[in-house]
């Protein structure tokens, strides 16, 4: 058997990792006795040769380790692995207890102490994302079945979904974005799970993320408080999240915008599984629009089209950091668009994914463009990360909201 991957680093990775940071970039290694493998465990010793924390080391990317513990009185192992998969997955799941919710996140990467690693239960079905191939070889020999067995109980099936960065290293493992690695295809291609009592299809296999945008779940319950006798308008729609609930929270009518009809048809599913349930939304009028947002929101007001609840949540706009600008430019021009659409007293829903766009850019730009409409006007929430989806590090913060209602 090879030695121990043993690895030192420069000083100021040192003491970011000790300050907690859980990722280490390969220019930061300063030493390391041997050539590593991905997904085997890195050793990190000080520069006083002690050694002070365990990465999972991935010899392509960039991030060379990601560190699963600090301290050195702790065993990595399969039951460590279970035993945090497990303590984040139950805090959920006591979160969730009442059984409106069965969509949720068990796992969210570094903030959970899992880097690279996000399990979403969406009912039986679990997914898991994995973002770096050193969670490969788990994947492939059955470990991580085994820890998710105990774990997550409430999953009876298991997809796979995999970042674009290491669909080569899973091939060679055996591997594919999209396998089902436990139950039949045909259970999870389509799933249903509730939310707040709604019920929703997700796409565990193909579809975006991992099925579907779980992230905006309390969002969305805020625009189904705001809803009563409106005409909501959702742009960037996917399957028509804040547009089910703004229809069971007494919506008059809701209209989906977005480029992909196998979203659009995705929401037109959604809205009907729900209206045996709930009453608002067989009353509601429910249309698509097939579209490029940008130029449809640009061109929407010159039709006369007016709205009392206008919500805009478009993909990210930033890939990285250089793009930040051009993104706070574009939000912007969606803002202004959207609140030129609303009604004396109507409210403007305006959301970022973008990870390289931080919090306090994007809410100033949206309430530049709120005051600039009418400085009478509220805001009525700005909000970020749901509790299933905690930030602990600044790269993991990413989803912001504001609602600003006119006067
Ligand atoms: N609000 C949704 C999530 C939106 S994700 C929810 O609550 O679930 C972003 C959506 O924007 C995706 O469905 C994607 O298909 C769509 N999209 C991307 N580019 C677009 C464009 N140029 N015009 C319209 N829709 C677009």
């Amino acid at each position: 058997m090879a030695a121990n991957l043993k690895i030192t680093l420069t000083p100021a990775a040192e003491h970011a990792v000790r300050a907690g940071h859980p990722w280490v970039f390969a220019d930061r290694v300063k030493s390391q006795n041997r050539e590593g493998t991905s997904g085997e465990l890195a050793i990190i010793y000080d520069r006083r040769n002690r050694y002070f924390a365990v990465g999972l080391y991935d010899a392509l990317s960039p991030i060379r380790v990601r560190i699963l513990v600090h301290g050195d009185s702790v065993r990595v192992d399969d039951d460590w692995f279970r035993d945090r998969i497990a303590v984040a997955a139950r805090m959920r799941d006591e979160y969730f207890a009442d059984g409106k919710t069965t969509g949720y996140r068990w796992v969210n990467g570094e903030s959970d102490g899992l880097p690279g690693m996000v399990l979403d239960r969406y009912g039986a079905v679990g997914v898991v994302k994995v973002y770096t191939a050193a969670w490969l070889p788990c994947l492939s020999d059955g470990r991580f079945l085994d820890w998710v067995r105990s774990s997550c109980p409430a999953a009876s099936s298991w997809v796979l979904r995999l970042s674009r960065n290491i669909h080569g290293p899973a091939s060679k493992a055996g591997l594919a974005d999209g396998d089902v690695l436990l139950g039949k295809r045909e259970d999870v291609e389509v799933t249903t799970f509730i939310e707040n009592g709604v019920t929703f299809e997700a796409e565990p296999v193909k579809g975006q993320k991992t099925g579907f945008f779980l992230d905006q779940r309390d969002n969305r319950s805020r625009v189904r408080d705001l809803a009563r006798d409106a005409d909501v308008l959702n742009v960037f729609s996917h399957a028509g999240g804040f547009s089910v609930h703004a229809a069971v929270g007494g919506a008059r009518s809701a209209t989906d915008v977005d480029i992909s009809k196998h979203a659009l048809d995705a929401a037109t599913r959604n809205m009907q599984i729900n209206r045996a349930h709930h009453p608002g939304v067989s009353q509601c009028r429910h249309k698509t629009v097939q579209a490029d947002a940008f130029e449809w929101l640009a061109n929407a007001a010159k039709d006369g089209a007016s709205y009392d609840v206008v919500v805009i949540d478009p993909p990210s706009l930033a890939k990285r950091q250089a793009e930040s600008v051009g993104a706070l430019e574009a939000y912007q021009r969606l803002a202004r668009n959207g609140v030129k659409l609303l009604r004396p007293g109507g409210v403007l829903v305006a959301a970022s994914c973008s990870a390289h766009v931080s919090a306090e850019p994007f809410f100033k730009v949206v309430r530049q463009v709120a005051w600039q409409h009418g400085d009478a006007g509220s805001e009525l929430f700005a909000s970020g990360h749901a509790i299933d989806h905690p930030a602990r590090i600044p790269e993991a913060h990413y989803l912001k909201c504001l609602a600003w209602k006119t006067e």
